[in-house]
């Protein structure tokens, strides 16, 4: 066991994991956490009930030897169902057989974890203790709290989330760069309860979608047969919150755009009115330490949109890195933990970045593109070309979900495929083109990407990707 004791600031999702694999490495951990108690009484306020959990997160909840326990609370989910404006409902898969992310729940998911930390003889976690910052001094690092004495560790890890009072002390520091960015849309959480059978009002398989070019509304099952549905829109315009005021407003807003949800929402009008419209934050900061003493985790680090369902994974997959760090040398002096927290740094900033412009770019894909035509053929055609290739060419979307290569290479990889899709779909009738010579296709896709390949400055640029002006 280390004689050093670490300090994690936010016991939510990535606090309690990373206190565990902490420990489990043989370090203290005290985890301070503002709230009380998450098991005591409330569940926990303000944002999704429920998360999509994939491959990344899983590789992490793995590691700390928590993923059993999760796994019985989660339920799986085989692919988009998308429905159209008459009510017609397609299946679109996410990936091949086997493959597919889980629905969980962030209160279920936050107790397993907050558990399984304190039940190791390591970790204590304190609710009720708000940090407001910290100060490095000789011996390590002070941890200031609002009405609790501050309390001397040798580092603190901020898991505090996206508006991290860790990363707002770290800013004061020469050369820390900061932004933060709202986007113009906010979001809406409508419970769909289950029948009075107690079963799921629509396929229990999917994620639904009711895509509706600058707006969507969204459904996750939950274990239990209820869904999590989310109205993602505009805060200002034409379609959008401000100018959904009434009850009256509402239910024409959800007759005119999502004409088969409404009859499986019997709370629509109780939870509109009740429920706020939150908003979506993203956050982009250099370096993720100062020194040896401090460290961002999770949002802190890295605050996402969640149109790829993956800040959480990301946050796990922060933790799933330290682990691999520590594993390969434990640090046992400052210069050991400057050398981890710096290839931290390194390794994941340009992981979070990529991220957050996949997760921007899938908005618009969720929201516009899953109902184009020429996108659904365009997938066709790389379903087919996966199929045939399958060691070739990876969808977008199964390298983020079902695999573990550094986001930024997910993204290059995303790029240069799109920019080869963009030169089959340009070919003259390609849809007539596709029924007729699909093995044809399917060869010159795979020839432009050896071409590609052997050299990538042939990748259009502004990137054939990302459309990130959401
Ligand atoms: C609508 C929505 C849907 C989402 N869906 C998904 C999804 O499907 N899949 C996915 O992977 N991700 C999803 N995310 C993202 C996911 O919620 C976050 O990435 C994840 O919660 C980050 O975990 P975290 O532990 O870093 O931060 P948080 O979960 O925000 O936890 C931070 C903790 O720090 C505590 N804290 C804050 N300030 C202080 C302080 N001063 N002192 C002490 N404690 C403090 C907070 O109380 C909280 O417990 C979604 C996000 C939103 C908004």
């Amino acid at each position: 066991m280390s004689t050093e004791h670490h300090a994690i600031v936010g016991a939510g999702l990535v606090g309690g994991l990373l206190g565990l694999i902490l420990a489990q490495r043989g370090f203290q951990v005290t985890i301070y956490e503002r709230r009380s108690d998450p098991r005591i009484g409330k569940t926990l306020e303000g944002r999704s009930i429920n998360l999509a959990l994939s491959d990344r997160g899983w590789k992490a909840l793995e590691i700390a030897g928590v993923a059993d326990k999760v796994r019985e609370i989660a339920l799986p989910v085989l692919g988009r169902r998308m429905h159209d404006l008459s009510g017609n409902e397609t299946f679109q898969k996410y990936g091949v057989e086997g493959q597919c992310i889980y629905s969980v729940s962030r209160s279920g998911l936050n107790a397993i974890l907050i558990e399984a930390a304190e039940s190791h003889p390591l970790v204590k976690v304190k609710f009720d203790h708000v940090s407001t910052g910290y100060e490095i001094v000789k011996d390590g690092v002070v941890v200031n709290f609002k009405n609790e004495k501050a309390i001397l560790h040798d580092r603190v890890f901020g898991t505090d989330g996206v508006f991290s009072v860790i990363r707002e002390k770290m800013t004061h520091t020469d050369r820390f760069d900061f932004s933060q960015r709202y986007l113009p849309h906010g979001y809406k959480e409508i419970a769909m309860t289950p029948t009075e059978d107690g079963d799921f009002r629509m396929a229990n398989n999917g994620l639904h979608i009711w895509p509706r070019g600058q707006f969507m509304f969204m459904a996750l099952p939950n274990p239990g047969g209820s869904f999590t549905c989310t109205l993602f829109a505009p805060f200002e315009g034409e379609e959008s919150f401000e100018n959904i005021k009434s009850d009256s407003d509402v239910i024409d807003f959800f007759e005119r755009h999502f004409p088969d949800a409404i009859s499986h929402l019997p709370n629509l009008l109780e939870d509109w009115n009740s429920n706020p419209v939150s908003s979506l934050c993203t956050v982009k900061c250099f370096p993720w330490n100062i020194k040896s003493r401090v460290a961002l985790v999770g949002d802190a680090a890295h605050a996402i949109v969640p149109f790829f369902g993956q800040g959480m994974n990301a946050g796990f997959e922060d933790c799933s890195l330290i682990a691999e760090l520590l594993d390969s040398q434990l640090p046992s002096s400052e210069e050991d933990w400057l050398t981890l927290l710096d290839k931290y740094t390194r390794l994941r900033k340009p992981a979070g970045d990529a991220i957050l412009d996949l997760a921007l770019h899938n908005y618009i894909v969720m929201r516009d593109k899953t109902s184009d035509a020429t996108f659904l053929l365009q997938k066709k055609i790389e379903a087919k070309i996966a199929t045939t290739h399958p060691d070739r060419w990876k969808p977008l979307y199964s390298l983020v979900t079902f695999s573990h290569i550094p986001y930024q290479d997910a993204l290059a990889r995303g790029e240069m495929q799109q920019a080869i899709m963009n030169e089959i779909m340009s070919s003259p009738n390609i849809e007539s083109s596709w029924a007729k010579s699909s093995n044809e296709i399917v060869s010159r896709a795979i020839s432009l990407l050896n071409e590609y390949e052997a050299d990538a400055t042939k990748i259009a640029r502004p990137s054939p990707l990302l459309d990130t002006n959401v």
